[in-house]
């Protein structure tokens, strides 16, 4: 599905992206940890090319996503992404941050639209705050809209940036509960989280970065019972 191969990307002098290889397959949900500043943020937007990549290659159901060929902005768009600040429209009730991308993107018609945008609010539990404005949302009700609108635009694989980051301790679990649902339904994630829990339960792969390189990956049973590295343990010990 997504295939990583030799990605670099550096900030000046600071490599922050040293030599990335990885593959996530069709269905597979990948929890990348590690410490604050090992280049975790940095994957995720070149993988979805809001940073462009210095080297390497990144490919979707084996097609590069690469600016000068035609495809490159539906291959993109195949790809969804959530942040921790939610980056909802403000002027835009729920409804219609879902429906944005679908019109303006993709063209759609308005009721094909708003149809897909209220069956996906009722996903995420939101069916009844379809008429609200951001501010008048909590965090976690927030962060699902944001899921749905990413959703919105039907990707084959979706990027969360620690999705729960920003939230009061009880708003954590509606969030990731969504997230456990799109992840029994099939959907492709690659996840940057310290939700250990979630990692354990969900997660089939655990990829610890540190420096800008992928340290180690394992299933998350490995990673957390037996770490090869002492630089994952001493992580670990930490956050847990
Ligand atoms: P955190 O856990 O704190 O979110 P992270 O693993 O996501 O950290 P990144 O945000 O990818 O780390 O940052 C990796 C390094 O790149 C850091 O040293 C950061 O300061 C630097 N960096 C990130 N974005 C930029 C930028 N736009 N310009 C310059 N330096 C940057
Ligand atoms: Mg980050």
């Amino acid at each position: 599905m997504i295939f990583i191969e030799n990605l670099q990307k550096s900030f000046g002098n600071l490599k922050v992206l040293d030599n990335i290889n990885l593959a996530v397959s069709p269905g597979e949900v990948v929890v990348i940890i590690g410490p604050s500043g090992s280049g975790k943020s940095t994957l995720l937007r070149c993988i979805k090319y809001l940073e462009n990549p210095e080297s390497g290659r990144i490919f979707v159901e084996g097609q590069p996503l690469e600016p000068k060929n035609k495809s490159f902005r539906a291959l993109q768009q195949e790809i969804g992404m959530v942040f921790q600040h939610f980056n909802l429209f403000p002027h835009m009730t729920a409804l219609e941050n879902v429906m944005e991308g679908p019109i303006t993107v993709k063209k759609m018609r308005r009721e094909e639209a708003k149809r897909i945008a209220m069956d996906l609010l009722g996903k995420v539990g939101l069916a009844d705050k379809r008429d609200e404005y951001p501010s008048r949302l909590s965090g976690g009700q927030k962060q699902r809209v944001a899921i749905a609108r990413a959703l919105a635009m039907q990707p084959k694989v979706m990027l969360f940036d620690e999705p729960t980051s920003a939230l009061d301790p009880e708003l954590v679990g509606e969030v990731l509960s969504v997230m456990k649902g799109l992840a029994r339904d099939g959907m492709t994630m690659m996840v940057v989280t310290h939700e250990m829990g979630f990692a354990r339960e969900v997660a089939d792969r655990v990829v610890f970065m540190d420096d800008g390189r992928i340290l180690e990956e394992d299933v998350p049973l490995n990673i957390f019972k037996a770490p090869r590295h002492e630089r994952t343990k001493s992580f670990l010990e930490k956050i847990i």
